[in-house]
Formats: C-alpha cells, sequence, structure tokens
C-alpha cells in the first residue's frame, strides 16, 4: 500500500513574518505553497532581498507538482521567479496575484505560460493527488485566497495573511460559508496567520481609512499634498483616488512599484478610475499643487524612494512647500522604524506637516486579524490540530494561550521553526525531522545570490576594518627580502597606533622564521599569519580586523 503520510516543512513564514514558502510533500508529490522575499536586517551589507533557502525542493524537483499562492504581497510570491530559475512548474494564483507576477517575470525573462488562474468560485480543482477548495479571505491587497488542502484523506486549511472584512472597500467578505463547510469534514489542521494575536479586539474594515483621506482633502485645500502607501495596497489607493476626484485634485503615481501595480490593478479591472484622473508624472509642471494629490512610494523610509528621494530635496520634479502635507498610510515593517524617523525628520525640516500614526489617527489599519478575527476563524474551522504562522515566536506562542482557549488542548499546536517538519497521517500531527534551512541573499544589481561567507566579511569590515600585510619575498632565493610593510582602514589610526604596528610586525616575522623551511608554501604561511596576528590584535585592542597577507615579488 502507497505511503498514506503527508510531510510539511514551513521552508520560511514561521518565526520571522517574511519569506512564507510552505512544502506540502507526499511520497511522489510536492506543493509549495508561497514563495516569497524576506527584507535584510541592517548589518546585511550589500544585501537587497533575502530568500527562501530552495535546497529542499531542488533536490526533489522531480516530485514538485506546482506552486500554489495565497495573495500578492512580495513576502508571498517575490521570490517565485528565483525558484523558477531552477524549476519549470505551474504557478496557480488569483488574477491580480498572477498580474503582479507577470510584472517579474517580464524582469526575469520567464514565460507566462507557467501562470494558471485560480477563479475563486470554483468549488475546487486538483493540483496533482492534491484537491485544493479556494475560499476567499480579506487582507490589505485585494484577491486574496486561503485553501482546504485535502490529501491522503487527511483535511489541511491553509489560511495564511488575513483578517474578516464585513464591508471592504473593493473585495468580497470573508467567504464563511465555504470555510464552516469544510470544517464539516473534520479538518485535521489549520494553518493561520498569527501576527496580531496579541492585539485585542477584532481589525477594522479598510473602509474606515476613506473618511481619513476625505478629511486631509477637505481641511488642507491648496495645499501639496502627499500619500504614501504600500504599492501593493491597491483598495487603500483606490480610496485617495475617490477623496482625490470628490475635491477635483488629479493624481499622479510615482515610483516604481507602485506605478506598477496600479496599471496592473487598472488593466485587470480592479482599480476603478477613470483614466483622464491620473496625471503623468512628466506634466506636473503644467498643474498647480492645489490640484493633485501624488500617491507614492516611501512607506518604509527607503531612501531610494520617490519619497526619499523628495525628503532629501534631490527630487527633480517634486519639492516640500512650506505648508505641505505628507500622509504616511502604512504599518511599519520590522527594521524599518528607525528609517521612518529618519524621512518625517527631514520631511519636517523642509516644512511639511507630517501625518503618521501616532499624531493622527485612522491613518491604517492592520490586513492581519486580531484575537478577536483569529479566534472566529479558529472556532469556525474545528481543526483538531493547529498551526500558527506568518508571525514571529512571541505572536505564534500568544495564539497558542488565545485559540487554546477555546477549549483546545495546547498539545495540539504546534509552533514551528523554519525546517521542523510535521507529519500528518490518518487524522493525526506529530513532529517529524527538522531540515536545515537557511536563507540566501541577493545584490539586487547583479540579481545574483551573495554567499554567507562575503556577508560575514562585510560586517567584520564594517565593524573591525582591515590589516594588510605585504611581505616582500625573493623567489629565487626563497627568503623573505625587504621590510614587511602593514596597512590599516578602518582599523586603528595609524599615526596614533605605531607601538602596535611594530609589535604586530614582528610577530609576522616571528611566523616567518619559524616556519622558514616552509616559506615555498604561501597559503600555509598565509595562515599562520592571519592566526598569530588575529590572536595578537584581539588581545591588544579587543577587535577582529580582517586580516589580508600579501606577498609581493621582489
Ligand atoms: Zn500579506
Amino acid at each position: 500500500m502507497e505511503n498514506a503520510q503527508v510531510k510539511l516543512i514551513p521552508i520560511g513564514g514561521t518565526t520571522n513574518v517574511n519569506k512564507n514558502m510552505y512544502v506540502y510533500e507526499t511520497e511522489n508529490e510536492i506543493l509549495i505553497v508561497d514563495c516569497g522575499i524576506g527584507f535584510p536586517d541592517a548589518d546585511m551589507y550589500g544585501v537587497d532581498i533575502v530568500i527562501p533557502d530552495f535546497s529542499y525542493v531542488i533536490e526533489r524537483s522531480e516530485k514538485v507538482i506546482g506552486i500554489l499562492l495565497t495573495h500578492g504581497h512580495e513576502d508571498h510570491i517575490g521570490a517565485v521567479p528565483y525558484l523558477l530559475a531552477h524549476i519549470n512548474v505551474p504557478v496557480y494564483g488569483t488574477k491580480l496575484v498572477l498580474g503582479f507576477l507577470r510584472e517579474k517575470f517580464k524582469e526575469h525573462n520567464i514565460d507566462k505560460s507557467v501562470l494558471k488562474i485560480i477563479d475563486p468560485d470554483i468549488p475546487n480543482f486538483k493540483i496533482g493527488s492534491f484537491n485544493i477548495t479556494p475560499f476567499r479571505v480579506n487582507h490589505s491587497v485585494p484577491d486574496s485566497l486561503a485553501y482546504g488542502i485535502k490529501i491522503n484523506n487527511n483535511l489541511i486549511i491553509h489560511v495564511s495573511d488575513f483578517k474578516f472584512d464585513w464591508s471592504p472597500v473593493m473585495d468580497k467578505p470573508f467567504e464563511v460559508g465555504k470555510l464552516a463547510k469544510l470544517a464539516d469534514e473534520n479538518p485535521t489542521l489549520l494553518l493561520s496567520d498569527s501576527l496580531g494575536s496579541s492585539t485585542s479586539g477584532y481589525t477594522r474594515s479598510e473602509r474606515v481609512l476613506g473618511e481619513t483621506f476625505q478629511m486631509a482633502m477637505e481641511k488642507n485645500e491648496g495645499k501639496q499634498i502627499i500619500v504614501t502607501t504600500v504599492s501593493s495596497n491597491i483598495s487603500r489607493i483606490q480610496q485617495v483616488i475617490d477623496s482625490a476626484i470628490k475635491h477635483r485634485r488629479k493624481v499622479v503615481i510615482i515610483g516604481r512599484s507602485i506605478k506598477t501595480n496600479v496599471e496592473v490593478a487598472r488593466t485587470l479591472g480592479y482599480l476603478n478610475s477613470p483614466v483622464s484622473v491620473f496625471v503623468d508624472e512628466k506634466e506636473i509642471s503644467k498643474y498647480k499643487d492645489e490640484n493633485l494629490v501624488y500617491i507614492m512610494t516611501g512607506a518604509y523610509g527607503q531612501s531610494e524612494s520617490a519619497l526619499g528621494r523628495i525628503a532629501s530635496a534631490t527630487h527633480k520634479n517634486i519639492k516640500i512647500q512650506d505648508d505641505s502635507i505628507v500622509i504616511f498610510s502604512a504599518d511599519p515593517i520590522p527594521g524599518s522604524f528607525n528609517q521612518i524617523d529618519a524621512m518625517i525628520d527631514k520631511l519636517t525640516l523642509l516644512g511639511a506637516e507630517v501625518w503618521y500614526k501616532d499624531v493622527q489617527e485612522n491613518l491604517h489599519v492592520s490586513g492581519h486579524g486580531a484575537s478577536g478575527d483569529i479566534t472566529m476563524l479558529a472556532a469556525i474551522a474545528k481543526p483538531k490540530y493547529f498551526m500558527p504562522i506568518g508571525g514571529t515566536i512571541k505572536s505564534m506562542r500568544a495564539y497558542t494561550n488565545l485559540v487554546s482557549k477555546l477549549g483546545h488542548n495546547k498539545e495540539n499546536f504546534f509552533e514551528l521553526s523554519e525546517g521542523q517538519s510535521l507529519l500528518i497521517e490518518n487524522g493525526n500531527v506529530r513532529l517529524g525531522e527538522v531540515y536545515k534551512i537557511g536563507s540566501v541573499f541577493i545584490d539586487g544589481n547583479r540579481q545574483k545570490s551573495l554567499d554567507p561567507i562575503v556577508i560575514k566579511d562585510r560586517q567584520q569590515l564594517a565593524d573591525d576594518g582591515i590589516v594588510a600585510i605585504a611581505i616582500p619575498f625573493n623567489s629565487k632565493t626563497q627568503k623573505v627580502s625587504g621590510k614587511i610593510e602593514i596597512n590599516s582602514r578602518g582599523f586603528v589610526y595609524m599615526k596614533e597606533s605605531k607601538g602596535l604596528i611594530h609589535n604586530a610586525t614582528q610577530k609576522v616575522e616571528k611566523v616567518i622564521l619559524l616556519n622558514k623551511d616552509k616559506l615555498s608554501d604561501w597559503n600555509f604561511i598565509k595562515q599562520e599569519v592571519d592566526k598569530e596576528l588575529g590572536k595578537f590584535f584581539y588581545k591588544e585592542t579587543g577587535r577582529n580586523p580582517v586580516i589580508l597577507p600579501i606577498i609581493v615579488e621582489v
């Protein structure tokens, strides 16, 4: 008999919010759910994005039957082009999600024929032996789905980022009926978004923001108004546009990602606005600022974004006026707080009145459900086991504490680290093997992955600097002849460290003397110099500079 076990491995997305990727594996098939990017930490120098470690699926590539996407956020779809560079499989998602992805495919030269649009209204469809039941959920990007995944007599309900919104701006409300129907089939496991588990109550409807934008334009007639938000938040962009139309302003969309997304959403019929409301950035000199609203990138404080350039007064077309209003309408992502603060400071110094969530209510509502939404989902789905996802270790624990109050044993909750597998069989779930999973760092300029050693070197260079040692060597006599020179950058101030450098030079001379029989083996000598000087500098200065011995032929 065929092995009926299903293995589930979070490759990313359980402990650090982003880089979402889940592997469902049976004896003969692998289905991947989501494949997103992560964002680098401040000390990952030169890293533009982080992608999941694909090695587990690449090693089993012949088993992979498809990639199923939940919604159009970068941390759920952004790494698809990188995975398709290794394996060629169909990619399933709703129209808008695949619309965003198609634009990425153009940049990566990937054939769009792998894209398979899911109609959310069909009852179910098959990917290999997996029977998929899609249902609509609400989130900060339209066209978001969750899935019932039936495989080997187990039903798993996979709900990525979600909230319940009973009056969404452009979506339909969460399809509770379909979820309740799945619940009747005794689901084994529910995976669901845990990010908002320590926020009390229910997340409000996106619609409440419409009034804020209305008020902003009503109160500030005659002034320059700039709104920055996340580029995929199409419904929020729609609300800014609607307010603009009411106040006889035209809309200028600025920034590459937001322009692309607005264009995709318009073409596919998600954004519902007359073409005449948009003004191209090149044409803005023909209008007064009071007749325009700018919607642009920069909500995370990125210095290279449109708003970043305006804040540093280097944008060629737009300048902050004395009475400009700049509205931040987005949740900061972890790690972006300092950058956002710096940007708000710059804009304030240029004369702008900046609205952000500490000074103005109703500027942003989360796309993630709060504790009320999370409990309601669990109560409707009624699974035997739970797996909190899409958050942090803290939010997974808060989820377990919250949902277990519905009367579930805490042992039925699986707070997984990345690479920790679950084994699902005959309606039961238990922990499986732990697979070693890392991250892959991408340099955006070259679209190439960076070796972790390079990142480590950069961190070491940034923290402790570099010391270069030039060793003159005569290959005829096989002897060091001449003076050993030591130079440093970012380590110590050379002029004030003559004693230290003198002693270091003597250390190098000693290494050479001790190993005079092995001078032809330069790799060995380099390693010895590195080892001895490393110890010496650490003892003397408490620092670990990069040590670079160079052999100079004389
Ligand atoms: Zn999301």
